[in-house]
């Protein structure tokens, strides 16, 4: 018998989850991932993909419906909390059994000079007092909170040009897709005098480097505290997604 597992991605964890997932059950499992369509390109996914949103909850609730959808995984960013609580709605409303792939938070090491924070706001104050050319490693919901900040200079990485100007009056745009190597980072600091990153506190390797990179070079680093995590049954990372799936479907 066949089963069908929809994955909520846009994440690395998600897209090497879709690989393994197909890798091991074969023809026994059909992979749907889904991306909300943020970026122009995304990087290919093994399996199927759909993009854009469902309608809130219940336009998810409906679509495992129609798509005879018998597994979900929860494996968005941190960060993306909305969705997050939308799958867990709406397993609840269909009983489609849900997992949610929450990846560790970066843990402070010796020599981190961390301010960890509420919010975007509370990150633009903080950053008044550490310098003037901060790197702002946000997206653009987030760098509004900086618009005030007219006496400093920005730099602001992303996958693809913002479809419309940044709300800062002095700003680099420097367009690059992760993960990002310590070489890169220490590079990004040195050659455009760094004085102080901003960053989510998203956890996962993919972007760890930057906070690498900045311990080396003594430079601190204001954390936006991550929103709370989504409802149980969570577990932390692809293998024990794929033990998940191993416990429905069978070795
Ligand atoms: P969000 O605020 O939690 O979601 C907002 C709305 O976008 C959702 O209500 C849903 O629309 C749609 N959506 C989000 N993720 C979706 C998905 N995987 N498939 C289909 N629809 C989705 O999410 P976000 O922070 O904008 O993030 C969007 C996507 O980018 C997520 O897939 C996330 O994994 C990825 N991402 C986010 C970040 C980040 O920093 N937030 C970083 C890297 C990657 P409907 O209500 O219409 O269904």
């Amino acid at each position: 018998m066949t089963h069908r597992l929809l994955i909520l991605g846009g994440t690395g964890e998600a897209r090497r989850l879709a690989e393994r997932a197909l890798a091991e059950f074969g023809s026994r499992l059909q992979v749907i991932t889904s991306l909300a369509g943020r970026t122009a390109e995304p990087v290919p996914i093994a399996g199927m993909v759909r993009q854009g949103g469902f309608g809130g909850a219940a336009g998810l609730a409906l679509y495992l419906r129609e798509q005879g959808i018998d597994l979900l995984i929860d494996a968005t960013h941190p960060f993306a909390d909305q969705i997050s609580r939308n799958a867990a709605e709406a397993a609840g409303m269909t009983g489609v059994p849900r997992l949610a792939l929450v990846r560790p938070p970066w843990r402070a090491q010796p020599g981190d000079r961390w301010i960890e924070v509420a919010d975007a706001n509370a990150a633009a104050t903080a950053v008044r007092t550490l310098g003037t050319r901060i790197w702002l490693t946000l997206g653009t919901a987030d760098i509004e909170a900086f618009a005030p900040l007219t006496g400093h200079w920005f730099l602001v990485r992303r996958v693809d040009p913002p479809p419309a100007p940044l709300p800062l009056r002095q700003v680099e745009i420097l367009l690059a897709r992760g993960p990002f190597a310590l070489e890169d980072e220490r590079r990004i600091l040195a050659g455009h005098r760094i004085d102080a990153v901003v960053s989510r506190a998203s956890g996962g390797a993919a972007t760890v480097a930057k906070l690498d990179a900045a311990r080396e070079a003594g430079i601190p680093v204001v954390l936006i505290a991550r929103p709370p995590p989504p409802p149980e049954p969570t577990i932390p990372s692809v293998g024990e997604a794929l033990d998940w799936l191993r416990a429905r479907l069978g070795a």
